[in-house]
């Protein structure tokens, strides 16, 4: 089944394709993630106020975003930074769902973490930082929640399925991956996105795969044209950070769009392909 590029890993891994139409269905609310229809993920990297998640829950659900996302426990790299508005962030990110009708995602960064963070989400986000932190993974197998677990900031593929194998055979079978950039020799772009990466692991595992352009390129202007790509190469759907100023936000402003960009990328995602001649 496998070739020789993707025989690394194990055919009795539960991540794995038992047969070439395999497909997990990741249920998160109403919505089906890995089905027909491609889904997009919406809303602030960090929840930064009431305002400010409410209109923007608002904004994407009305473009056509089926989930709502939103960081409250931040993992940034500097100390001296926005460390995110923790349970108060989880509770406004609860309120704008709630009022746009849209299940949410957020990232829990601990153990300790896990059981608020499970009070208030839909679904868990694992951060690219802790891909490989084994302790939480085990933690979150255990849970009855769906996980979007993000490749790590250089994990190789075989890393990031391992991973995901963990939740899997620990007893979660919910579990959504997301290509969100890896460190290269090029630093041009914030990361470089491996959508090829992308169509293997739709190849190798049954699991739903869905793409950041946002953290994958670090650039407002390139997330229409990834996220077309993304949904091109096969991507189950894309996840894009989406805030009411941009310019002002607390974390990843440079990767912000606004609502009007949000919208215009929602039209041209709809729209075929070029033609060829
Ligand atoms: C995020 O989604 O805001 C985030 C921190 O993502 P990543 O873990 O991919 O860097
Ligand atoms: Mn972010």
């Amino acid at each position: 089944m496998l070739d020789a590029a993707s025989s690394f890993i194990s055919e009795n891994f539960l991540t794995l394709k038992k047969r070439p139409n395999d497909r997990t269905i990741v249920k998160v609310g109403h919505v089906s993630i890995g089905g027909e229809k491609a889904v997009v993920i919406a809303g602030p990297c960090s929840v930064e106020s009431k305002e400010q998640v409410i209109e923007t829950a608002l904004a994407v659900k009305r473009s056509g975003a089926a989930i709502l996302r939103g960081g409250a426990y931040k993992p940034r790299t500097s100390p001296y930074d926005f460390q995110g508005l923790g349970l108060e962030g989880l509770k406004l990110l609860k309120e704008a769902g709630d009022r746009a009708e849209l299940p949410i995602v957020t990232e829990v960064m601990s153990e300790e973490d896990l059981p608020i963070v499970c009070d208030y989400a839909d679904m868990i986000q694992i951060g690219a930082r802790n891909m490989q932190n084994f302790a939480l993974l085990k933690k979150i197998a255990k849970i009855r929640k769906p996980v979007l677990l993000k490749r790590g900031l250089s994990a190789t593929i075989k890393e990031w399925l391992l991973a995901a194998e963990y939740i899997l055979q620990g007893g979660n079978e919910r579990v959504v991956l997301c290509e969100r950039g890896i460190r290269t020799f090029d630093n041009s772009l914030r990361n470089t996105l491996d959508l090829a990466g992308v169509a293997l692991v739709k190849e190798l595992s049954h699991l739903p795969v869905i793409v950041d352009p946002s953290h994958a390129t670090g650039k407002r202007s390139l997330i229409t044209p990834t996220a077309k790509a993304a949904i091109a190469v096969g991507a189950d759907g894309i996840i894009v950070e989406v805030h009411p100023q941009p310019e002002k936000a607390l974390s990843d402003s440079a990767q912000q769009i606004d609502f009007n960009e949000f919208e215009n990328m929602m039209q041209s995602l709809k729209k075929p392909l070029r033609e060829l001649l």
